[in-house]
């Protein structure tokens, strides 16, 4: 499967009007969900000024905003790894077919353990303010062959998929 690049435009388009998650497909054409029921993004993927130690750095995931909500699975895969750490908290790990990795971070709660396979659009935990945050949302990112890309894009890239 190749994935296709959606342009960053019709992407915040998506956002601008906050469309809810298009499900797991009832065409059977995608197996694809969006990681929150509805997506408003907080911070954005690229460069920033961090905002708590304001340093100018890269932020490779896109926070999105969120109140005690439920974290799906985008896609299909496999729980690679859970763990707490520093920076994102409680995260989830999981990898996908065709080398894709999808990361959520800052969980109040995992539903998830290791080499449990997962489904698009299943339950995988709940959004918190773990690791180091100004507040509660959830840090999502995407790999594909090791390198993060865009999440939304790649998100609206997949959605946008032929048939
Ligand atoms: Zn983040």
């Amino acid at each position: 499967m190749k994935y296709q690049r959606l342009s960053l435009a019709a992407c915040f388009l998506l956002l601008l009007f906050n469309l809810t998650a298009f499900s797991q497909s009832d065409s059977g054409r995608l197996e694809i969900a969006f990681p929150l029921k509805h997506l408003k993004q907080t911070s954005g993927f690229g460069w920033r000024i961090h905002p708590i130690t304001g340093e100018f750095h890269f932020h490779k995931g896109v926070d999105l905003a969120a109140r005690n909500d439920t974290v799906f699975s985008i896609m299909n895969g496999v729980v690679c790894k859970i763990g707490n750490n520093p920076l994102i908290g409680n995260y989830i790990l999981i990898t996908h077919p065709d080398d894709v990795q999808s990361l959520y971070g800052h969980l109040s709660a995992i539903a998830v353990l290791p080499d449990d396979k997962v489904t698009a659009g299943q339950l995988i935990g709940i959004t918190g303010a773990t690791g180091r945050v100004t507040g509660e949302h959830l840090h999502f990112s995407i790999k594909y062959h090791g390198h993060e890309l865009s999440p939304l894009a790649f998100l609206c890239g997949m959605n946008a998929l032929p048939p």
